[in-house]
């Protein structure tokens, strides 16, 4: 009797806590069956979402050179670019020589595929967490430079985005770090009298 009652318990509470934060929701709509809230669907933080640009913060530019590498590697071929010569390079303010002057993405036919991403030596493009542009016309969401940028932007400013280079050698630091920490204790150990 008393484990039937427990047993009930249970089912009542994770339906109860079903209801308030469901697992699944009725796309577009947020909220649950006690309000609806006017807010975009939530990701998750290792959500992959369209591809934009990144903004370097402390030189004040983007950190794409228009290299080509994640154009020629796109299996779908949806993008394009073209470079030139960086004007604050020329002013000692940047240390890249050129520059991406513009650059476009064809959302239509990108498959999220991450490619682009996994191939940038510049830290210069990520999957944002951005998904929610459909359009009713073929072609119709391509996006520009000044557009890949705002949703790179948005990206970094919302996740406390950290250049990955940056972010590994912070880490190999770290390790290094805690290596010589811990070949000094071994040292230490050593010496101590038996
Ligand atoms: S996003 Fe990266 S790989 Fe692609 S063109 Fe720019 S710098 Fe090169
Ligand atoms: S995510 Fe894949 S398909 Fe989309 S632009 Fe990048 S490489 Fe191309």
């Amino acid at each position: 009797m008393l484990n039937s009652l427990k047993g009930l318990l249970v089912t009542l509470v994770s339906t109860m806590k079903g209801l308030r934060e469901p697992v699944t929701r009725q796309y577009p709509d947020s909220g649950t069956v006690f309000g609806h809230e006017d807010k975009p669907t939530p990701v998750k933080d290792r959500f992959m979402g369209f591809p934009a640009l990144t903004w370097d913060e402390n030189v004040n530019e983007p950190f794409c050179t228009s290299c080509m590498v994640c154009i020629r590697q796109c299996p779908t071929q949806c993008m394009s670019s073209v470079m030139k010569d960086n004007p604050l390079h020329a002013e000692g303010k940047s240390d890249r020589r050129k520059i991406v002057d513009t650059f476009e993405i064809n959302l239509n036919r990108c498959i999220l595929c991450g490619i682009c991403v996994e191939v940038c030596n510049f830290d210069a493009i990520v999957m944002s967490h951005e998904h929610e542009m459909s359009a009713f016309t073929r072609n119709a969401v391509r996006v520009d430079l000044p557009e890949l940028l705002e949703i790179g932007h948005k990206f970094q400013r919302e996740t406390g985005w950290i250049p990955p280079t940056q972010r590994a050698k912070a880490q190999a630091a770290q390790s290094a770090q805690k290596g010589g920490e811990a070949k000094a204790d071994t040292a230490a150990a050593g010496t101590e009298p038996q």
